[in-house]
């Protein structure tokens, strides 16, 4: 309970001494060629990404974590992608641990989620899948033919191994974009009743992709298909987190608003908590805010792998201080979430939407 508790410090206005929200990014290799990735530019280049011992050095000043994303690139290229998630749970017991996997090879995805979830016990995992199209779309835009059968595999061996591990989450994060966005409707009603995963993530695409094109989205098409979204939760035909579902589909439903709307060119409301409670690391140790800002907080290598000293610094507190006097905006769901779940501002919202829902799982 107490530790339930404590999360309650994190809705009082006050700086973070570490994030609590961590996305590490534990390799740039992928085979992906997606049109729409805002990640291309470092994608397969030479790295030295933090070793397995490195990552247990961050580990030790990383506190305990409410949610630690491991992305990439294709976290699975890393063969010691287990080791790394057992050490994370290890020193940092996160309550949640999500994997963002494109899914290409099902095997060793099976592997590596049967090994942890065995022995991380106490935490819950989300393996988000993209799904961009149906097959001849979702491949053409992924570069790779074949693609949509692959990720498909992914998500049958995952519906499997739910079955022993029900703190298992299965997310279908499909990437609005110029490219897919006629077809928008349709692939979310095709993930729904095709996959059957426990929830369905729309994201706007953002940054700077590798083809600009791929921005050029009509809002209208996105209002239309996030409407039917909301309307599938209220009806319970998307299930959920196998944990606080309600509170958490209330979440998403007011987040995809506000992306929404900032999207369309209105105000960010919340205060974006990049840099205080969610920080980025990238795979050879560089800390940021978030994944669109061009400077880093620092550098784990050069700081004695002490990310607490990191997010105290001179140099942390400038950014966090900018992004407030600017009133940083963006449509980035991954830190709209937390801001807006930590938002006081927010939380009569957040509770009529949850008292709305009803009884969804
Ligand atoms: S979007 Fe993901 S899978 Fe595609 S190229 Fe970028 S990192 Fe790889
Ligand atoms: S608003 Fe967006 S770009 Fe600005 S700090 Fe927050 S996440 Fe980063």
């Amino acid at each position: 309970m107490a530790a339930q508790l404590s999360w309650l410090k994190y809705f009082l206005p006050m700086k973070s001494v570490r994030p609590i929200y961590l996305i590490f990014f534990v390799t740039s290799q992928c085979m992906g060629k997606c049109r729409h990735c805002f990640y291309w530019n470092s994608i397969n280049r030479p790295e030295n990404a933090l070793s397995t011992d490195e990552v247990e050095k961050l580990c030790d000043s990383a506190g305990r974590l409410l949610q630690l994303i491991l992305t990439g690139g294709e976290p699975l290229l890393r063969d010691d992608l287990a080791e790394l998630i057992k050490i994370f749970y290890r020193k940092n017991r996160p309550f949640n641990i999500g994997l963002a996997t494109s899914g290409y090879q099902p095997e060793k995805l099976e592997k590596v989620m049967g090994e942890v979830l065995e022995s991380a016990r106490d935490s819950n995992f989300t393996v988000g899948l993209p799904i961009e199209g149906p097959p001849e779309i979702n491949d053409e835009i992924r570069g790779i033919k074949g693609f949509f059968d692959k990720t498909e595999s992914s998500a049958k061996m995952l519906k499997g191994l739910k079955k022993k591990h029900p703190r298992l989450s299965i997310l279908i994060d499909i990437t609005a974009s110029h490219y897919n966005q006629e077809h928008l409707a349709e692939t979310y009603m095709m993930v729904r009743d095709r996959f059957q995963p426990d929830l369905i993530n729309l994201i706007i695409t953002r940054g700077e992709p590798k083809e600009p094109e791929a921005k050029k989205i009509d809002a209208h098409i996105l209002g239309q298909v996030i409407d039917l979204m909301e309307s599938d939760v209220r009806s319970g035909k998307i299930p959920g987190y196998g944990f606080n579902s309600r509170v958490l589909h209330a979440k998403d439903i007011l987040v995809r608003r506000a992306a929404l709307k900032i999207f369309r060119g209105g105000p960010q409301r919340m205060k974006c908590r990049a840099g205080d409670l969610v920080g980025v690391i990238y795979p050879e140790g560089a800390v940021y805010p978030c994944e669109l800002w061009k400077e880093p907080m620092g550098e784990l290598r050069k700081s004695g792998y002490d990310l607490k000293k990191i997010w105290n610094s001179e140099k942390a507190g400038q950014i966090r201080a900018q992004i407030k006097s600017t009133n940083c905006s963006c449509y980035h769901q991954c830190f709209l979430s937390p801001s807006l779940f930590f938002d006081p501002v927010y939380l009569p919202a957040l509770l009529n939407q949850t008292l709305s829902l009803g009884r969804v799982r």
